[in-house]
């Protein structure tokens, strides 16, 4: 039987990291240091400094990296509390895609990488980036359809090909590269000054929470000795899906913090704001709009804590953990949606934090796997199924 009771120290993070966030994380909402590509390395280092004085660096990092060793159960409490500000991840260094990278790192890194790579990420002094998508017809929805190459060169591989969409290059040290090698892909570990890494330019996107934006990359015969692979060779793919269940989650996690607080600001707008002789959370089309976010809200707490569960149990989630994305995305943009219409005008502006929750969460519905792919491979498992049954 599922048990969702929440213990001591699950509770005891949870108040401490809200405490957090609303006291010293909040503040920085209207810092004009905060560019378009993400908060700067300045207010990166100066929240995490806040963060690592009351103790809530990476908390969901096993402890030998720093973290309290939480499971996935109490991690998803932890980081929905973090995300009441878009901040609060960068801050709590759990933002994409350095929470993802140092899972992987942790599960598949030999102890000499863990030393070099990891440990630098989970203390908050390094930035690292995942360099997969690409662009000019490269992998995308569709991984299999990768052109970067590596080709091995004495003791070195040689890596070539163009990645887009990078979060986090800009800036970051180091990064993981999926490459194609003979008979699959394997990822390669490597520092981004090594020769051959160039960042083209940084995209202007729709969201601006995570540090450095999102780049395109060039990769020109970069060279990696070879002992720089992560895990085995030719096992890229499979230590995407060690990576990606859990990311796509924690990205629900955090992105249910957020629009919490977009319901929050809505319900207190929506109180004091009066329209034909009333509150407008008496009119009925603002009252059931609010009554939906609740269920949303609801719904998606069940969904990531299920799932979060199903991870804990050892299982590896992939199917599980589409569900909840999929779910999750698109139901906490409904939520954000909802919001910005409760607030009017205001709802469009920069004055509250609602229009870039919006903002953030749309872009959810596509990475991790837009949508339509997320329903198609769900579609698929029904007719195997059923297949399988007939
Ligand atoms: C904010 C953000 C951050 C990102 N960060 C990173 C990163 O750090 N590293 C990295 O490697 N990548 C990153 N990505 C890339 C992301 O993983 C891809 O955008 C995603 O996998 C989709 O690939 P694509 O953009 O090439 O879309 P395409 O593959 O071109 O797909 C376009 C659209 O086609 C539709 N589609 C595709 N397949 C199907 C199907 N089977 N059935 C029905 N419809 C379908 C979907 O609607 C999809 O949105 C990021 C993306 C975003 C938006």
């Amino acid at each position: 039987m599922v048990d969702f009771t929440r213990g001591a120290r699950e509770l005891e993070l949870e108040a401490r990291t809200r405490d957090f966030i609303r006291d010293q994380i909040i503040p920085y909402e209207r810092d004009p240091r905060l560019g378009g590509h993400g908060p700067s390395e300045e207010i990166r280092t100066e929240m995490q400094a806040k963060a690592r004085a009351v103790g809530l660096i990476a908390p969901q990092l096993p402890e030998r990296f720093g973290g309290f060793g939480l499971n996935h159960r109490e991690t998803a409490t932890v980081f929905r509390a973090a995300g009441y500000s878009v901040l609060g991840p960068v801050a709590m260094n759990i933002m994409a895609p350095d929470e993802g990278n140092m899972h992987l790192l942790a599960k598949v890194a030999t102890p000499e990488q863990q030393e070099r790579w990891l440990r630098p990420l989970a203390e908050g002094h390094t930035r690292s980036a995942f360099l997969m998508t690409e662009p000019d017809n490269g992998a995308g929805s569709d991984p299999s359809m990768m052109q970067t190459t590596a080709r091995l060169d004495g003791n070195h591989w040689v890596i070539n090909g163009r990645k887009w969409l990078i979060t986090g290059a800009e800036g970051a040290t180091c990064a993981i590269i999926m490459a194609r090698t003979a008979t699959g892909a394997t990822m390669f570990l490597t520092d981004m000054t090594t020769p051959g890494i160039v960042i083209e330019r940084v995209l202007d996107t729709i969201d601006q929470s995570m540090p450095g934006g999102h780049a395109v990359v060039k990769l020109e015969d970069v060279r990696v000795p070879a002992d720089q692979i992560l895990g085995e060779l030719e096992q890229g793919f499979r230590y995407a899906q060690v990576r990606l269940a859990p990311a796509r989650l924690t990205h629900c996690m955090r992105w249910w913090g957020s629009a919490q607080r977009a319901h929050d600001i809505a319900v207190d707008y929506a109180s004091r704001r009066h329209a034909f002789g009333k509150p407008l959370i008496e009119h009925e089309g603002i009252g059931f709009m609010l009554a939906d976010n609740m269920v949303d809200l609801q719904q998606c707490l069940q969904t990531i804590d299920y799932t979060a569960w199903v991870l804990d149990q050892g299982a590896r989630g992939t199917a599980e953990s589409s569900l909840a994305k999929l779910a999750c995305s698109e139901a906490l943009y409904r939520v954000a949606d909802r919001c910005v219409q409760i607030l009017g005008g205001l709802g469009i502006t920069g004055d509250t934090p609602v229009q870039q929750i919006f903002r953030e969460i749309r872009a959810f519905r596509i990475y991790d796997g837009p949508s339509e792919v997320h329903r198609w491979s769900i579609a698929k498992r029904i007719a195997d199924d059923r297949a399988k049954r007939a």
